[in-house]
């Protein structure tokens, strides 16, 4: 019998399309991570001319993503990130139909679970969260999604997120809470200089790392999976390194070129009572 050291609340389908990765862990409820495919999904993104990455192909690429994903055109909201551990809450208005740039904050929570909620990344870590009301089986509470760079994390993003989540209803028991550590630059790669090690790892002591060349290094994904375990959150990991893997866009690999994004929502599928 195989024997996993993670255990997937919800088995992750094929890649398919856009998305290099997407489980459904209960009925109608989706996590996902956007590749390259999806095209670049931030406005404030614009590379070099003649790279598709006007804003009438940010548009065209998330409207195609959320066809894809069965919500309606424009109803996912986004944010505009800042590095912050700032938490806001989900408006109910997608990003076409909000005027103007989306708030300044790092997460965006779902109190009802209903809205679809994007965070853009290209080596920084997309964290997407899903949680039970207290007491129940299905994760039908709350949902979030976090941006979780070497600042958010160490300043503490997820642990504001998760209080979020809880202040929306999410239990408090361990598990309640799961999340989905998405694909960042991985702890092998992201070369810091020796003070920001020093720094990393006396706040966060899991980030402690060294390149595979030796050098001074920081491990999000480590650290991200050590603050949230603390927190009582089931962690899935999705172990793809943005600087090693071309599928995935990498802000140092190729500044400029790109996005991707972590995304939850549900969709309006019916688990069998009425029709
Ligand atoms: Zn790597």
């Amino acid at each position: 019998m195989l024997n996993h050291s993670a255990t997937p609340a919800g088995a992750p389908v094929a890649p398919a399309g856009p998305f290099l990765h997407h489980a459904t862990p209960a009925p109608g409820l989706h996590v996902a991570f956007t590749g390259v495919d999806a095209g670049n999904l931030a406005f404030h993104v614009t590379g070099g001319p003649g790279d598709g990455n006007g804003p009438a192909a940010v548009a065209a690429a998330r409207r195609d993503l959320e066809a894809r994903m069965g919500v309606a055109p424009g109803s996912t909201e986004y944010l505009t990130q800042v590095h912050s551990a700032r938490v806001v809450t989900a408006t109910g208005h997608g990003w076409a139909d909000r005027p103007g740039a989306p708030e300044e904050a790092d997460a965006v929570v779902s109190r009802t679970g209903t809205e679809p909620l994007a965070i853009m990344v290209a080596d920084c870590l997309p964290v997407a969260f899903a949680s039970r009301p207290v007491g129940a089986r299905e994760l039908s509470g709350p949902t979030a999604v976090a941006h979780a760079g070497r600042r958010g994390l160490l300043d503490g993003v997820l642990e504001a997120t998760v209080h979020r989540l809880r202040e929306a209803g999410a239990g408090d028991a361990p598990g309640d809470i799961e999340a989905w550590v998405g694909p960042g630059i991985c702890g092998r790669c992201y070369e810091v200089p020796e003070e920001m090690l020093r720094d990393g790892a006396a706040r966060v002591p899991a980030t402690a790392s060294r390149t595979s060349w030796g050098t001074p290094a920081l491990d999000l994904p480590a650290g991200a999976t050590a603050v949230l375990q603390g927190l009582g959150v089931a962690v899935h990991r999705v172990d793809a390194c943005t600087l090693e893997d071309e599928r995935l866009f990498s802000h140092r690999r190729e500044p400029g070129r790109g996005r991707f994004a972590g995304l939850v929502w549900r969709t309006p599928e019916r688990t069998g009572e009425g029709s």
